[in-house]
């Protein structure tokens, strides 16, 4: 399966180069070459020439060599420009001096400052930050971590070459570290693993990823535990339905949710799931949601509890090839004791979420219960509970995490933007779709019932929750294209969804 990789990035892509440099072969000058060709290709299509002046701070090493190169290319664009070079003076690397000299050789010569003091930056520049770059190991001092500060306080728009200056990119910052707030980021050949982190949501800003042609083969052999599911990885584990095909063929799914007041719940997640593939669909729901739901989804069947308000009593679950769970169903203590005997009795795929999760997480018992290879959906306060823990930043999450689903041997989609989903085997893989406009009540139900859908048509669990996850974002990326992210809500996902 080809993977594109989110983390463990630096000494690997460091190694890439290298291997890249050797093999494909190329020199080291024309591969700066290429990423800085790369990066102005993406960076023309978000600002065009006449949009704002551009100012390109650019640092000593090879970060600042991308700033040169991107400026002389830039420049032979028609853009309006200044390059400032900061701490000239301490030692260059190779490259940049190579590309110092290309700059200055142009016929027309590029006004190229050395500054020992900040200039002033005011909210008609744009900023172009080839200060430093993702191989930063210690925090930013001296002008340039004056230069950011400054910066930071000022509303200039700022794009990153790479990665914002002063970010790692895959390790924890301290929390007095001076970091670059940039708006945008373009980044070389892979997602940083800090990109995806909400902690470093402000500094990164919206990024985007451009490939600089760094040897396929030698990427793939990299072993990360740090996934990024892009719409090549998703789209690779989309079954084709065959022509012949029969209802019977993708599954009859059982949705358990709801209660009173939260039949809703039952009604997206039950929605969902036919929209995304199954075969037939039984919601089981309280008594008081029958005509509800009877009347909202007819192409559901529906089966109550003869409790009027909260699910108590266990179904035949023999029937079916795939159980959902949780979704509005409440803590009440008998729907407690159902889903201890769910736990107890399920034979196939299962995906739990909500208040499953809560009553799973209330009770040691039940947490040792869990199925190998169960679906769990939690939010991040779901997840808090089930671990019982608070973490004191991402990377603490991202290790607890890891740790739930491989002693538990099942499958967690932390929920979020860049929903992490992680897998029995250790391994970590971060969504690409979805947006702000899916922060709402009812998102996370329509996802469940997606899940469902894929585990009753015979997707391994990891794949139903790789593409399942992908595909909502993506039902969520196209609601909001139609609606807006302020006006969108959950139903408009479902309609969104596309496969
Ligand atoms: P890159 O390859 O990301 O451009 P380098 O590691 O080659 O960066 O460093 C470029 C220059 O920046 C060097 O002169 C180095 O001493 C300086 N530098 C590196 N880290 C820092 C830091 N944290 N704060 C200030 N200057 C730094
Ligand atoms: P609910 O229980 O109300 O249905 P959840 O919190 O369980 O909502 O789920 C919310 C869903 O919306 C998750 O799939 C999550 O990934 C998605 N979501 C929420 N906020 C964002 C965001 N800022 N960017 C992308 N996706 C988001
Ligand atoms: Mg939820």
């Amino acid at each position: 399966r080809k993977q594109t990789k989110a983390g463990n990035y630096i000494s690997e892509i460091k190694e890439a180069d290298e291997y890249t440099i050797v093999h494909e072969p190329i020199a080291s000058i024309d591969l700066m070459e290429r990423a800085s060709r790369a990066f102005v290709s993406i960076f023309i299509r978000h600002f065009p020439v006449s949009y704002k002046k551009i100012l390109v701070l650019c640092g000593v090493g090879d970060n600042g060599g991308d700033g040169l190169a991107i400026a002389r290319m830039l420049y032979a664009l028609g853009y309006d420009l200044e390059i400032y070079i900061i701490n000239h003076s301490t030692k260059q690397s190779a490259n940049f001096k190579k590309n110092l000299e290309r700059l200055q050789n142009k016929i027309h010569p590029v006004e190229i400052s050395e500054i020992d003091e900040i200039p002033d930056f005011n909210k008609n520049d744009l900023i172009i930050d080839a200060m430093l770059g993702a191989g930063l190991s210690r925090p930013l001092e001296g002008l340039i971590e004056s230069t950011v500060e400054k910066l930071n306080e000022s509303e200039a728009e700022i794009v990153a070459v790479d990665i914002p200056t002063g970010l790692f990119a895959d390790s924890l910052n301290g929390d007095k570290d001076i970091i670059l707030k940039a708006d945008y980021t373009i980044t070389f050949q892979t997602p940083k693993l800090a990109f995806v982190l909400p902690q470093n949501g402000d500094f990164v800003g919206n990024w985007e990823v451009v490939s600089i042609g760094l040897h396929e083969e030698f990427i793939g052999k990299l072993e990360s535990r740090y996934f990024y599911t892009d719409s090549q990885i998703a789209e690779a584990f989309i079954k084709p339905r065959s022509k012949f095909a029969n209802k019977g063929h993708f599954g009859h799914a059982l949705m358990m949710a709801g209660s009173y007041g939260m039949i809703g719940a039952a009604v997206l997640s039950t929605r969902a799931c036919l929209r995304s593939g199954v075969g037939k669909i039984t919601v089981y729901a309280p008594e008081c949601g029958y005509a509800i739901l009877q009347t909202a989804i007819p192409e559901a069947m529906c089966l109550t509890d003869a409790n009027k308000a909260f699910l108590e009593t266990l179904p035949k679950l023999d029937n079916y090839q795939a159980i959902g769970i949780g979704c509005g169903i409440g803590t009440a203590p008998k729907t407690a004791g159902l889903i201890e005997e769910v736990l107890k009795q399920v034979k196939v795929p299962i995906v739990i979420d909500a208040d499953a999760l809560n009553i799973i997480a209330s009770d040691k018992k039940l947490l040792a219960l869990l199925p190998k290879g169960a679906v769990l959906t939690p939010h991040p306060k779901e997840f808090q509970r089930l671990i019982g823990k608070k973490w004191e930043n991402d990377y603490e999450k991202l290790a607890l995490l890891e740790d739930f689903a491989v002693s538990h041997q099942c499958i967690v989609c932390l929920k979020g933007a860049f929903t992490a989903v992680a897998l029995p085997d250790g391994t970590i893989h971060f969504n690409s779709t979805g947006n702000a406009g899916m922060a709402k009540g009812g998102s996370g139900d329509v996802l469940t019932g997606m899940i469902l859908a894929l585990l009753a048509q015979g997707y391994k669990p990891e794949e139903a929750a790789l593409l399942g996850v992908y595909e909502h974002g993506l039902a969520g990326d196209r609601a909001a294209q139609l609606k807006g992210t302020t006006a969108m809500i959950a139903s408009d996902i479902i309609e969104s969804i596309r496969f």
